[in-house]
């Protein structure tokens, strides 16, 4: 039966065994079981036999010259061997005492001298059955701690990772708390200060400055607000649009920092490494760049990490935004409280204005004048004219007005052909004599046909309040000024009459009402 099988696979059996006799018995048997036999006669060269062949069973003696069986026993216990060589001891002693030393110096099993070979065989494989059962633990073993290894990797990996992300949504959750800080304002020069101040926190960076569009020269950016750095060092520091720099912007459209591209512009670096400007972010609106964000050094004067490129990008992307919904606001702002035909202040700005100027009167203590001015026999002009005609004298007459007052007197148009005007920290006397000096201005100026209009020159009267003297609110000044005003129609047009004047009684030609 034995001989039908082939010897594929076959196990290989170092045999060592001082005698030749028992070497050649074993040897043939073990042939015949498809085993391949080595034979070690001398005991000191086992140890190579096991390193050169490595057999899957040693059979050894235990009575042997030079070196001796419990001696090979430990020395094959300490060779590194891939899988477990499994050891049967042969012996022609029947000590127990020497069974238990082999068996403690790591021999897996015995056979006594004499021996019917069907033990030692069956004794061989079920070592072989032991050590194949063994060696397929440790195999699964060996796949278990690489898998181990690999789960330990990606462990590592998916903890980096998480930090990351971590860091991440905490960024983007700041972010998003500083839009809303930021797009909170609808003033300009606070939402810019708030954007710097919150870049100067996220970024941990010693400072930060936005240059924008120079209002008087459209061609270079100026620094409007900074942060951090020293006013003197930045006081000359512009960039002109045409600079390569800029170019540089308007193509990559995002943010960079400075040591990424020390050779785009060379000329710029020493101004931009003086200032310790690490990193620079255009703000764009319609392909066109308004401004651009420089973030100075980090507090620990370590670099940025490049992430911070993209956190950059989403602070000056929402302040375009910002900034955008700001200049649209002053201009709804401007739009509402601006009369169209004239493009003087409407009424609502007028009430807004003498409302606040004379709170400040009255915390200043000082007096604040208000003139109200209407268009003589304006009636008869549109009806001879046409009201288009009409409404180019309120325009001619607007012009005349503003260019009659200081800066900080406010004109308004209060109604169809009246106008008011608010003089801040002006008395009586500066009130009165500004009045006439409009009043004459208008009587001179030559309006389109005004010989249509009775006495053949197109004036106008205007009627005088002053605060404290005449009211101590908004709504009396009014009052006040507009009695004033009908008293000059009622005592014959083109005149300033002030209200103090109309109140004494001897100046009083006509009741009103
Ligand atoms: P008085 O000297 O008493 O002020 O006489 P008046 O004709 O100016 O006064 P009245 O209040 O009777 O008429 C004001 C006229 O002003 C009526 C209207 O035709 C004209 N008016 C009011 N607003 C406008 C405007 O926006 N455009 C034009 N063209 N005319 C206006
Ligand atoms: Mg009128
Ligand atoms: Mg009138």
């Amino acid at each position: 039966m034995d001989k039908n099988i082939p010897r594929v696979n076959s196990q290989k059996i170092l045999i060592v065994d001082d005698e030749p006799a028992f070497q050649k018995m074993m040897e043939s048997q073990l042939k015949r079981k498809n085993f391949d036999v080595i034979p070690c006669l001398k005991s000191e060269e086992a140890i190579h036999a096991i390193e050169v062949n490595l057999p899957q069973l040693v059979l050894m003696d235990i009575m042997m010259p030079n070196v001796d069986g419990l001696t090979l026993i430990r020395q094959i216990r300490q060779v590194n061997l891939k899988s477990y060589l499994p050891i049967i001891v042969v012996t022609a002693r029947n000590e127990p005492k020497d069974l238990v030393e082999a068996l403690e110096a790591g021999a897996d099993d015995y056979i006594s001298k004499p021996f019917e070979f069907t033990e030692l065989y069956a004794r061989i494989m079920n070592m072989l059955r032991l050590k194949s059962l063994q060696d397929s633990i440790l195999s699964k073993t060996n796949q278990l701690n690489e898998a181990n290894l690999q789960i330990n990797h990606l462990n590592h990996v998916l903890t980096e990772t998480n930090k990351e992300l971590k860091k991440k949504v905490y960024d983007l959750h700041n972010i998003f708390e500083i839009s809303f800080k930021v797009m909170g304002h609808t003033e300009e020069d606070k939402l810019i200060n708030t954007a710097l101040l919150n870049a100067l926190g996220i970024f941990t960076s010693k400072s930060v400055m936005l240059l924008q569009v120079d209002p008087d020269d459209h061609d270079t950016f100026v620094i409007k607000h900074s942060r951090g750095f020293l006013g003197d060092k930045i006081a000359d520091f512009s960039i002109r649009r045409d600079d390569r720099l800029i170019r540089y912007l308007e193509f990559i459209k995002k943010p960079f920092q400075v040591k990424d591209v020390v050779y785009e512009f060379e000329n710029m670096m020493p101004v931009l490494q003086e200032l310790e400007i690490k990193a620079l972010a255009p703000l764009f609106q319609e392909e066109e760049i308004i401004g651009i964000l420089c973030l100075g050094a980090s507090v620990s004067n370590q670099e940025y990490p490049p992430d911070v490129l993209e956190m950059l990008g989403i602070l000056t992307n929402m302040l375009s935004v910002a900034l955008h919904n700001s200049q649209n606001f002053e201009q709804i702002k401007a739009l509402s409280y601006t009369d169209e035909m004239t493009g003087l202040h409407n009424y609502r700005f007028f009430t807004m204005r003498l409302r606040e100027e004379i709170a400040r009167a009255k915390r200043n203590e000082s007096s604040l004048s208000l003139l109200i001015l209407d268009v003589d026999y304006f009636k008869n002009y549109n009806d001879a004219l046409g009201h288009p005609a009409g409404d180019e004298v309120l325009r001619q007459l607007s012009t005349l007005l503003k260019s009659s007052v200081r800066d900080n007197d406010i004109v308004a148009r209060y109604g169809g052909e009246e106008f008011a005007v608010i003089l801040p920290a002006t008395e009586l006397e500066g009130a009165a004599k500004l009045a006439e000096r409009i009043r004459v201005k208008v009587e001179k100026h030559r309006f389109p046909s005004e010989e249509i209009q009775p006495g053949g020159v197109l004036t106008i009267s205007i009627g005088i309040a002053v605060y404290p003297d005449n009211a101590t609110d908004m709504e009396d000044a009014i009052v006040a000024a507009d009695r004033a005003l009908y008293f000059a129609k009622a005592s014959g047009r083109n005149r300033v009459v002030e209200f103090n004047h109309i109140n004494h009684p001897t100046n009083n030609p006509n009741p009103i009402t």
